[in-house]
């Protein structure tokens, strides 16, 4: 069901114009847009990376690795879903991938930024895109699975957000996020991407359930990696005031080749039933009853 972002009011309908009040959203550069004064400017991300992102994800080693253990969680524990929404879907690259593997998937895909709808409209075939904010979701009982990849760092009231997904999943259905971890990580990575925290894993449970999800799996991921990604980002605490974001995403071929196969054996592990303790980003899935 839609509800009224004026009103409140809960109705079905192929339109947005609500039933009760009449108030339709508006439209930004060709999306209805249901926040449409954060839809060019927010604190929440730069949006000129997103061109950068879009040119350098599809290659890169942590993007596609990611887009594997998505698609892995969604077959193991959402293998009936008809209707996923993906919150801060960027450039569309998450959605692109779930395209792939499930063809029948009706997909809708929300960005704050209109910019990065017009690279995932690029990208895919048949997803329904809009802009919005996720604090403020137009659904109530809508979606099968709503998943929020790299998203909920970048809010400050990330428990909202989580109780507005709440609101929008259908009972029976669930989320799958993914988020970075551990505040002694902290780098101007996170400075530059606008992130408001880094995760613990009890702390991202809590809210989870305290949204009323059950949490039906946790792990670390990038684990393996994780040596690595410490003394990348100790050696970014050093003030740069020439840094760039996307260095770390520029590596060598084989060095992606390298580290791609290695987060490809730790996927093989998560599948196996392993739950990494430690590693650089959490994967959490849980379910509404
Ligand atoms: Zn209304």
């Amino acid at each position: 069901m839609k509800v009224c972002g004026m009103c409140g009011k809960h109705f079905e309908i192929l339109g947005w114009t609500c039933t009760s009040c009449g108030h339709a959203p508006k439209l930004v550069d060709g999306y209805v847009a249901f926040a449409p004064q954060l839809a060019e400017a927010s604190d929440g991300f730069e949006a000129r990376f997103f061109t950068k992102l879009a040119t350098l994800e599809a290659e890169n080693f942590w993007f596609r690795s990611r887009n594997r253990l998505i698609i892995w969680a969604l077959q193991r524990y959402f293998p009936q879903a008809k209707s996923f929404l993906e919150i801060g879907c960027g450039t569309g690259f998450v959605l692109w991938g779930i395209e792939q593997a499930f063809p029948k998937l009706r997909l809708w895909g929300s960005e704050i930024f209109t910019i990065g709808l017009d690279f995932a409209a690029q990208r895919l075939s048949k997803a329904e895109l809009f802009q919005m904010d996720a604090c403020k979701i137009p659904f109530a009982n809508e979606f099968d699975v709503i998943g929020a990849f790299d998203v909920l760092e970048h809010i400050k009231e990330d428990g909202k957000v989580l109780a507005q997904m709440y609101q929008a999943t259908k009972p029976g259905g669930g989320i799958v996020l993914t988020v970075p971890q551990h505040r002694w990580l902290w780098s101007q990575a996170d400075d530059y991407a606008h992130h408001v925290r880094r995760y613990h894993a009890q702390e991202l449970k809590t809210k989870v359930e305290c949204a009323g999800f059950t949490v039906v799996r946790m792990t670390s991921f990038v684990s393996l990696l994780l040596p690595l990604m410490a003394l990348s980002r100790l050696q970014q605490r050093k003030p740069n005031p020439n840094y760039d974001a996307t260095s770390e995403l520029r590596i060598s071929g084989w060095m992606n080749a390298i580290l791609e196969s290695i987060l490809y054996l730790e996927k093989t592990m998560i599948r196996l039933g392993f739950s990494f303790p430690a590693g650089g980003s959490l994967l959490l899935i849980a379910s509404r009853s």
